[in-house]
């Protein structure tokens, strides 16, 4: 294709663009297709002859969209947001543009260091501490498994690293909640600590983790012979919205020197609000932090930012350093790629100056705010309607629910009614909502967070739960 054909594909497709962030309500919030159907309209083989970008346009509409659950959709309250915003999916077309590799500072000085300017705005943005450092990671799930790297070669003064696991005479333990993302699992697996060497700390009446169930099993390691070594601390769980007493697992963690890292990845957003900083009390005791603006703070996936106390101990758990990576720089800059698991990084720092520019902390604050007033509205719908139950707290903006009909008590099984009932709203196309299991309870999880969701996407929605819940006891 040459330039003069991608101007015109371009005007083109960012026409549509337009018009999809316009019109994406009226498609249907999940994808209606049936496993299988995108795959039968994929031809088997790959074209020998170049096509034409008309035809390849063509297809994408009519095949592919249909495939597509529309996570921009004001009415998508499933998972957590992943929402985006227009300044940042023009970030991302000159990101490509560009298409710049970004692992050492040499190979884009800029961005390298926009993101260690961007992370900085991050971190006093949400009112962290300072002395932080930042560094933009893919996901969660990899800021974790970095920061439990990062404590595996700490607790074992490097050792690790050099010798394996199986030099290890003690096995070294993950303390987590049972309400945590599987990323810490997962994560702790990676790193080798092994699944049986992975606490789940039990929680109390908020389904927040409770320290002195930690600090009994932390003796109770310590007394086998275990070593403590990395607590992963939620504030904001992905089930129920849970917020960790950060303090008090920071005062267990410095008593037992415990490499300490909280996961914010949805929550944290929220911190840009005076108001919800009290979640993170205790958190300068944290070695390691990390919150998705991926999710909540209009910033396309992918984009997680992962603060560190002490990013020596980071780089030195994964450095190396073949001769084909030295530059001459290589003392007086940062090379991120000694930050992360993979070599290669996107050039992510550039949608978050766009954002953040566009709208401002102002813009980005009302937003958010404006997030949590309508859970709080439809968290009192629920609570108020004696055929419904708020199972879980209101959470900033996510809370969990069920159907509960007062005359069906004793006659239905009310875990198989409230499945019932999630599909058939799934079904409709109108709205999008998850599942949960709360204390054995299934339940609905009501998570409120794209970027365009108004109180009247949420005032419909309660209306279409209201009847879909009526017509399925109508049958
Ligand atoms: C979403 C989520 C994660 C995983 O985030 P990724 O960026 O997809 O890896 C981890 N922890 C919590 C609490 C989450 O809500």
């Amino acid at each position: 294709m040459n330039t003069e054909e991608f101007r015109k594909n371009g005007h083109a497709m960012i026409d549509w663009m337009a018009e999809y962030m316009d019109s994406v309500e009226n498609f249907n919030v999940r994808s209606q297709v049936e496993p299988g159907d995108i795959l039968s309209l994929l031809e088997t083989d790959p074209p020998f002859e170049g096509e034409s970008m008309d035809g390849i346009f063509e297809d994408f509409k009519e095949k592919i969209l249909p495939g597509i659950t529309h996570w921009q959709h004001p009415s998508f309250f499933a998972y957590f947001p992943a929402n985006s915003s227009p300044p940042s999916v023009l970030a991302e077309m000159l990101t490509s543009t560009l298409g710049a590799q970004c692992m050492l500072w040499q190979t884009s000085p800029a961005a390298t260091e926009m993101e260690t300017r961007l992370t900085d705005w991050l971190r006093k943005m949400t009112g962290l501490p300072s002395g932080l450092s930042g560094v933009i990671q893919d996901s969660a799930s990899s800021a974790t498994l970095c920061a439990l790297l990062t404590a595996r070669e700490k607790a074992t003064d490097w050792r690790t690293n050099k010798e394996g696991m199986r030099s290890l005479s003690s096995s070294l333990i993950v303390y987590t909640s049972e309400e945590a993302h599987s990323s810490t699992e997962k994560g702790a697996k990676i790193a080798g600590f092994g699944a049986n060497n992975i606490r789940l700390i039990s929680t109390g009446e908020k389904f927040e983790m409770c320290p002195k169930a930690l600090k009994k099993m932390v003796l109770e390691d310590i007394s086998n012979g275990n070593i403590p070594t990395c607590v992963v601390a939620s504030m904001g769980t992905t089930g129920i919205g849970a917020i960790d007493p950060l303090k008090a697992i920071g005062e267990v963690c410095k008593k037992y020197n415990i490499f300490f890292h909280v996961d914010a990845a949805w929550a944290g957003s929220a911190l840009i609000l005076p108001e919800e900083r009290w979640m993170a009390e205790g958190i300068e005791m944290a070695d390691s932090i990390v919150f998705n603006p991926h999710k909540w703070l209009l910033t396309n996936f992918d984009c997680s930012a992962h603060f560190v106390k002490d990013p020596d101990a980071l780089i030195r758990t994964l450095s190396i350093l073949p001769e084909y990576l030295k530059s001459r720089e290589q003392e007086k800059v940062i090379d991120y790629r000694d930050w992360s698991v993979p070599l290669g990084r996107r050039f992510r720092a550039l949608k978050l100056w766009f954002v953040i520019r566009s709208y401002g902390i102002k813009g980005l604050q009302e937003i958010i705010r404006n997030h949590i007033k309508m859970a709080q509205q439809a968290a009192a719908w629920v609570d108020a309607d004696p055929d419904f139950e708020l199972v879980t707290p209101r959470s900033l903006s996510l809370f969990n629910f069920r159907y509960h009909p007062r005359k069906l008590y004793d006659l239905c099984d009310i875990d198989r009614l409230n499945e019932n009932l999630l599909n058939r709203l799934n079904d409709t196309g109108r709205v999008y909502f998850t599942q949960n299991r709360v204390r054995r309870k299934y339940t609905i999880r009501w998570s409120i967070g794209q970027t365009n969701t108004k109180p009247i996407h949420v005032k419909k929605a309660w209306s279409v739960i209201k009847q879909t819940a009526n017509s399925l006891l109508d049958n």
